[in-house]
């Protein structure tokens, strides 16, 4: 076809988990959602939001979350910007701030979206393997010459967390742009966004999807100097935020009392996941997130995931260089951990 962008026409694309059609009929373990629904006060902003203006276009700079969101995490309003979930503010980092002949890293395994994002940017990457336990060493990123290092923190498929007085001195010696992707920090804590007020070379990245269990709403924000964020809110689209995600945003935001009730039952189910796995005989990679990594010597991942499958369970499984040996499982409600174990006990032999 004529029409295609040469770089586009040859990156490879990005594939997220699965989301059958029929997805209620699949306990659905694969894709680090939360297992229970947003709070109560979300869903009547939503239904309010509904009743009101939706001919109106949306607030172009989404003032009032951004202005709770900074609030709730020291900052000031023009610290932060809102996407469309955290993926596009990663969309927009490759498009504003790296130089066509520029070049970033990222860890392996990770998030994959990372490298696609840079593919279609046509910047060059390299990855830098995590340790042989999965954690982070951030010196071996410090070798590599690259403008834009994006880290997954906790990452994203292993749950292995890195500190932040190591991202500080990760950003005391750096001389380009280093993302925190803390899309799932809010499970066990431990964020790095302070940093901002130390650095202007750094962007925190969040998301509404994961902790506050609107995936579906795509909410996602972004901290940094406000240099960058300026530089973001120039090229976002002019309406990125619609009224329905910036309503459901601001209750989710202002519900604590939910989100921290939420927080601690997936802690709690996580709990029993991993205590109920390890009873089975799996290795487990130490997780601060709303999924583990995991692997059984009876049973190769493939084969496990495709049994589960059969019966309508799926979890994450990746092909490729050091990632096949693993699965990756979300921590669902009690119900379907159980399912999850009473199948597992059969196709490991437990
Ligand atoms: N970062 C990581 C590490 C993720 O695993 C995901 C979810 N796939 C995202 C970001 C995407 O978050 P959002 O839904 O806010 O775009």
């Amino acid at each position: 076809m004529k029409y295609w962008n040469t770089l586009l026409k040859n990156m490879s694309e990005y594939i997220p988990g699965e989301q059958p059609v029929d997805i209620n009929e699949y306990i659905k373990l694969n894709t680090n959602e939360n297992p229970f629904p947003p709070s109560e006060a979300v869903l009547k902003a939503l239904r309010d939001a509904c009743a009101g203006s939706l001919r109106r276009y949306p607030d172009p700079l989404a003032n009032e979350v951004r202005e709770i969101f900074a609030s709730q995490n020291g900052l000031n309003k023009y610290n932060i910007f809102a996407g469309n979930g955290s993926d596009e503010i990663f969309t927009l980092i490759f498009r504003g701030f790296i130089e066509k002949n520029g070049a970033a890293a990222f860890p392996f395994p990770s998030y994959p979206l990372y490298s696609t994002l840079a593919e279609g940017s046509g910047i060059k990457y390299e990855t830098v393997d995590l340790e042989n336990n999965f954690e982070y060493n951030m010196d071996h990123f410090l070798k590599k010459k690259c403008d834009l290092v994006i880290i997954s923190n906790p990452n994203n498929p292993t749950g292995t967390y890195c500190a932040v007085n190591k991202i500080r001195a990760f950003l005391e010696k750096f001389k380009g742009l280093l993302v925190v992707d803390e899309a799932y920090i809010d499970f066990y804590g431990g964020s790095a966004i302070g940093l901002v007020n130390e650095f202007d070379n750094v962007i925190i990245t969040r998301s509404l999807s994961k902790s506050y269990s609107l995936a579906g709403l795509r909410v996602g924000f972004a901290a940094g100097d406000r240099e960058l964020i300026n530089g973001l809110m120039k090229i976002k689209d002019s309406y990125n935020v619609d009224s329905l995600a910036l309503a459901g945003a601001k209750a989710a935001l202002l519900d604590k009392k939910s989100f921290n009730y939420n927080i601690e039952m997936v802690r709690n189910n996580k709990e029993y996941l991993e205590e109920s796995m390890e009873s089975m005989g799996f290795e487990i990679v130490p997780s601060k997130a709303n999924f583990i990594y995991v692997r059984h010597g009876n049973c190769p991942s493939k084969e496990m995931y495709e049994k589960l499958k059969d019966k309508k369970i799926l979890i994450r499984y990746f092909s490729g260089r050091g990632r096949s040996e693993y699965t990756r499982i979300s921590v669902g409600t009690m119900l379907e951990i159980k399912s999850l174990c009473s199948a597992l006990q059969v196709i490991v032999g437990t």
